[in-house]
């Protein structure tokens, strides 16, 4: 309680949740799979009340989870079950966009900022944001920095690391350290953001982040694709990039069970194309005007259909259709949820090997469960497949050991795309899902790296403690799904 009351002074009394009801949402994670405890949830409203509250919390040896939108998807940023209870630290009160600059191209915000405001803001300046992904709604800029998260525009912008060009973070003994550089040259020693960026709250909380913006589209050009399979895909995504290069904004892949899913579980989505066995979701973006897009999508459209490529295809006629083929893709998420138990699987392999990993993986599941369905949705051009061997809840709920046959299916997955050169995290992070496989696929070397920056920078081990590392303590149990 004297820690409860040490925080109420920092915070005020709005800022700290203590009472089950208060705490549930911050204690559960998007799909319901995981469920921890907390001493309290933590709500500050500046960099100087972070600053406080770790001070505090490295005084009396508290170990502290920073939280985001609570949207990660492998357990990253909920408190686990087991071992000491951490204190909860949400930033939805830091939402201040703090400055824009539009001549520089840059955005300084709080971390917050909940992604699709800081898109907003960018908008409202004649600017782009690049950073999309389906919880854009909800997830905030710093859980998108300390994730590094990738989603949909990867392909032409880079992902989150290639966004960020300054950073605020609050270290382990509650040192601030001021890195909100809006330079793009800046050889001066390490480059500490990147130390930050994907390091999942387990080196600093994040409190601030000067992001790069880019021009403005004022025109794009989407369509919906029927293809007969992953390699004829690849030869599309190779025929939009030699004759639209850096007009390609976007490359998706999704197989005909996924579209049925979002059919089936998410009202008013309508598949732009029936009765396909795969489908592309492609994007070109440009500031030139919109009929000089529309002719280009065409022109490589006609070709891909004549070369047998492409079986069918609908072009967005207005906005809205382009809207509502986006909204399709972005359902994914939410139709899973509603629709049963997916094993989610993140890998990323060399883009060419994109066709011969969908099929091995899909090989290895099959081999632990014949027959069993297998969504996918790609993000085709950076080689990110999300392949999700998938079971409806009561199929789920009949398995015995729950635990033992994800890990062995995951497993599966995941060898295939290390058999490719691949890995098995693209862009979801670790979280404390994944940090066996940290152990098995990555160098031994690449680990005790990983440790000895952990060691140095946060010595008592008090950021987001189990999470990541392989060795870290553990801290908390799965939750059957
Ligand atoms: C519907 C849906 C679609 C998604 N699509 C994609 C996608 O296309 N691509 C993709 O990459 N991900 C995707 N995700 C996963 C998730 O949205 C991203 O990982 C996102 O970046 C997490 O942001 P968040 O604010 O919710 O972070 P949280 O989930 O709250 O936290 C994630 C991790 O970051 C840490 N963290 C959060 N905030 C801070 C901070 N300020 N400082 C330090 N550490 C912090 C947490 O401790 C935790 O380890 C999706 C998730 C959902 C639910």
């Amino acid at each position: 309680m004297a820690l409860v009351d040490e925080l109420t002074k920092i915070v005020g009394q709005k800022g700290v949740l203590t009472t089950a009801q208060e705490m549930a949402a911050f204690l559960e994670d998007w799909r319901g799979r995981y469920r921890g405890e907390a001493v309290c949830v933590v709500l500050p409203a500046s960099t100087d009340q972070v600053s406080a509250i770790v001070k505090l919390c490295a005084q009396t040896g508290t170990a502290m989870l920073a939280q985001g939108g609570n949207t990660s998807l492998c357990g990253g940023a909920t408190p686990g079950a087991t071992g000491a209870p951490p204190i909860v630290i949400g930033l939805q009160r830091m939402r201040a966009i703090r400055s824009i600059d539009p001549a520089n191209n840059t955005i300084c915000v709080d971390a917050g900022c909940v992604l699709a405001a800081v898109q907003q803001a960018a908008i409202e300046n004649d600017r782009l944001y690049a950073v999309s992904l389906g919880a854009e709604g909800s997830c905030q800029v710093g859980g998108t920095i300390a994730t590094n998260a990738g989603g949909t525009g990867v392909l032409r912008y880079g992902n989150t690391r290639d966004n960020v060009l300054g950073l605020e973070v609050v270290l382990p003994d509650g040192s601030i350290w001021d890195g909100l550089h809006a330079l793009r040259k800046n050889n001066t020693g390490y480059d500490l953001k990147h130390l930050f960026i994907g390091s999942e709250g387990t080196l600093g909380i994040i409190t601030g982040a000067v992001l790069k913006l880019h021009p403005l589209p004022s025109a794009r050009a989407v369509a919906w694709l029927g293809v007969a399979s992953p390699q004829m895909a690849l030869d599309a995504l190779g025929l939009f990039r030699a004759s639209c290069d850096t007009r390609l904004s976007a490359f998706e892949l999704l197989n005909g069970n996924q579209v049925s899913m979002v059919v089936e579980h998410v009202s008013g989505r309508r598949a732009p194309i029936e009765n396909a066995d795969w489908h592309v979701l492609v994007e070109l973006s440009d500031t030139c005007d919109a009929s000089a897009l529309d002719d280009a999508m065409q022109s490589v459209l006609e070709r891909a259909l004549e070369r047998g490529l492409v079986t069918d295809a609908v072009v967005g006629a207005n906005e809205s259709q382009r809207a509502a083929m986006w909204e399709f893709r972005h359902s994914v998420s939410e139709a899973n949820k509603k629709g049963g138990a997916g094993l989610t699987t993140d890998c990323a392999v060399p883009v060419s090997a994109v066709p011969a990993f969908i099929a091995s993986a899909t090989e290895a599941v099959r081999a632990i469960i014949p027959d069993l369905p297998v969504l996918i949705v790609a993000h085709m051009g950076d080689g990110n497949v999300h392949l999700i061997p998938f079971f409806r809840f009561a199929q789920w709920k009949a398995v015995g050991d729950q635990n033992a046959l994800a890990e062995r299916i995951r497993r599966a997955v995941n060898d295939a795309a290390a058999a490719l050169g691949g890995t098995f995290s693209a862009e979801h992070g670790i979280g404390h899902t994944l940090t066996a496989e940290m152990s098995r696929y990555k160098p031994a070397v690449e680990i005790a790296l990983m440790q000895a920056v952990k060691h140095a920078v946060d010595p008592k081990n008090l950021f987001n403690p189990g999470r990541l590392l392989p060795s870290a303590p553990p801290f908390g149990s799965r939750r059957a799904s």
